[in-house]
């Protein structure tokens, strides 16, 4: 296998990434999406960046946009999950990205939920433990529609058109550290705090874009029942959700991104501050 080693300065500048998750795991993404206007740039790019080199890239463009995307789901050996986010988000922000989508596999808290439902979350509790997560830069970051209202709206019409399972509007995406899943005395508690869904990485990459000035939206469908709600969950459904809705979640990001117009209309970027702490000199 040759893998592509740039340079910093021979980072492709594109405007547009997706963060690959679970749903789009099994398949090579997006060559294998089947989606027309998808023209493969360059694949296995791997960057030096200043917390250890990143995952692979591929850049590809679609109708004249140019995106970066990357498969961050799972855990890779001898990185820990703090670095892989800077690792990626570093990349993102040299490259000049500007719009962000991210996708995965969750857990459904709420009992009206079901398997294959798709989700667009609008708000997120962060509970799990990597809140120090940054790329240090002196931004203040409010997180008030931390979720892009455009890019929810992109995914929402497109998941309208392809979706197998209901398309639920908003839900609120509750983040734990995984890997091991939460206990049903957990799950209570997280639904007692107004949590719909469960998953390990709407945090830290809804901070990370926010402090890299780009937008962010995700869009997630269900694979099982957390501990406690409805029904006990089968691997096997999981794994048939895993392989059997790739495709469909991945032709939903890309035709999410096609839509996508040129210029913005979100508040995203105003919602980042420059920060009125200094360092005391010493
Ligand atoms: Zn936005």
């Amino acid at each position: 296998m040759v893998v592509l080693r740039w340079k910093m300065a021979e980072i492709h500048q594109a405007r547009f990434a997706i963060i690959g998750g679970s749903s789009t795991n099994s398949i090579d993404f997006p060559g294998e999406a089947g989606y027309d206007g998808v023209e493969i740039i360059k694949r296995r790019a791997i960057f030096d960046t200043p917390y250890g080199k990143s995952p692979a890239f591929t850049l590809f463009s679609l109708k004249g946009k140019t995106v970066l995307t990357c498969r961050m789901h799972g855990w890779r050996a001898g990185v820990t999950r703090a670095n892989a986010s800077r690792q990626l988000f570093w990349v993102l922000r040299e490259a000049g990205v500007e719009r962000i989508l991210g996708e995965g596999g969750v857990g459904a808290i709420d009992p009206k939920l079901e398997l294959r439902d798709i989700v667009v979350p609008d708000d997120y509790i962060d509970l799990s433990m990597r809140r120090d997560v940054s790329l240090d830069s002196q931004y203040l970051l409010v997180m008030r529609d931390a979720l892009c209202r455009e890019e929810r709206a992109a995914l929402l019409e497109a998941a309208r058109a392809h979706s197998v399972g209901r398309v639920i509007e908003r839900g609120v995406y509750v983040v734990t550290d995984g890997r091991h899943f939460e206990s049903p005395a957990e799950v209570r508690m997280l639904r007692s705090l107004g949590g719909d869904i469960i998953g390990q990485s709407l945090a830290p990459e809804v901070y990370l874009a926010r402090e890299i000035g780009a937008c962010y939206g995700s869009i997630q469908i269900i694979v099982n029942y957390a501990e406690g709600v409805v029904e006990e969950w089968s691997h096997e459904e999981l794994a048939s959700i895993f392989y059997g809705e790739a495709g469909m979640m991945s032709r939903i990001l890309l035709e999410a991104l096609d839509s996508l117009p040129a210029e913005k209309s979100c508040p995203c970027v105003s919602l980042r501050k420059p920060s009125l702490l200094k360092e005391k000199a010493d």
